[in-house]
């Protein structure tokens, strides 16, 4: 069966001008590469976790699926239709099918209005309800989030941060799309309203047979909501799978560094070699040649400082690309 979204080398490069120094010597403006070939695909009703540092690209990519930054190149394909090829017609109709949720629901809420208008607005903007109508699918939404229908007249600022989540979640959701970014969706938020709005995210998946892109950099969270796993680095799936797999048995360096710094309760993982992250995460205006992963990883070879690892496809829907691991290069 064909993947409900599926995302084939998307590139999306920046212009960010050449810097003072640059104009006064003449140099050609700089990039930030931030998707450099992307591909991943995700299954109906599943629900892929993308984890990596902040900055390496995840938000873009995230944003580049729906369109909201235009991809420089690859091809987006959902349901079968190239979401890369829609005119803006199209591409309104697609908004309805894929949405997003932010990490800060706050700057993402207008502030100088109520709830029930931040709710409705999508609706009109769509023509798919109006008066009484358009009334009962606002008041319903916010149940479903957990909140009541007298919200509906307050203002984001009268709501906790958790609160504040569960509008952005419903104004995602109002136009019953299939498929939801989650951005970040509880890393703004207190620990203890984390799992709530997790817990909230994955019944309204069951409920309402969603699809998910969970974006997180917290590999706990990631591990508790993903059924599969893709783990990004400068711009760059370098590893994915099934969560269980990927989390238990991590083949690349980089995803064995996130995973040994989480503490773990099973003695088998425990024995596993800690492998250490050095240095910060290289600037994707000059991303290292080779394997952009080589300037903080402890098994770097020359091969790795020259060039870039193939993609392997291994078992089980498995993806790496690393030169040395599973299994050494000959
Ligand atoms: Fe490390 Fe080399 Fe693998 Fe890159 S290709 S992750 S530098 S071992
Ligand atoms: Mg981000």
């Amino acid at each position: 069966m064909s993947p409900l979204l599926d995302v084939k080398d998307l590139v999306k490069h920046y212009g960010v001008g050449q810097g003072l120094l640059g104009r006064l010597f003449g140099a050609p403006p700089r990039k930030v590469q931030a998707l450099n070939g992307v591909s991943l695909h995700v299954g109906a009703g599943e629900t892929l976790g993308l984890i990596g540092e902040s900055g390496c690209g995840k938000s873009t990519l995230g944003r580049a699926i729906l369109r909201l930054h235009e991809p420089d190149s690859g091809s987006v394909t959902f349901g079968g239709v190239d979401v890369t090829a829609l005119d803006t017609g199209g591409l309104k109709a697609m908004r309805r099918r894929m949405q997003i949720i932010f990490q800060n629901p706050y700057a993402s809420l207008n502030p100088r209005k109520p709830v029930g208008e931040i709710l409705a607005q999508p609706l009109r903007l769509h023509r798919l309800a109006e008066g009484a109508a358009l009334r009962e699918r606002v008041r319903e939404m916010l149940e479903h989030v957990g909140l009541r229908a007298a919200h509906a007249d307050r203002y984001p600022h009268q709501f906790s941060g958790g609160q504040r989540q569960r509008i952005g979640i419903a104004r995602a959701l109002i136009l019953n799309p299939e498929f939801v970014v989650c951005d970040e969706p509880v890393s703004a938020l207190d620990v203890s309203v984390q799992a709530q709005i997790i817990d909230l995210l994955a019944r309204l998946k069951r409920e309402l047979g969603l699809t998910y892109l969970f974006i997180s950099h917290d590999i706990a969270v990631i591990g508790y909501v993903s059924d599969r796993v893709a783990v990004m680095y400068l711009g760059e799936i370098v590893e994915n799978g099934p969560a269980r797999a990927v989390l238990r048995r991590p083949y690349h360096p980089y995803t064995r560094a996130l995973m040994s710094a989480v503490p773990r309760v099973d003695r088998a993982d425990q024995q596993q070699e800690r492998v250490r992250l050095h240095g910060d995460l290289p600037s994707p205006m000059d991303p290292p040649p080779g394997c952009r992963f080589h300037t903080r990883c402890g098994f770097a070879t020359d091969l790795c400082r020259s060039v870039a690892p193939l993609r392997r496809q291994l078992e089980e829907d498995r993806m790496v690309a690393c030169h040395h691991f599973p299994e050494p290069a000959p």
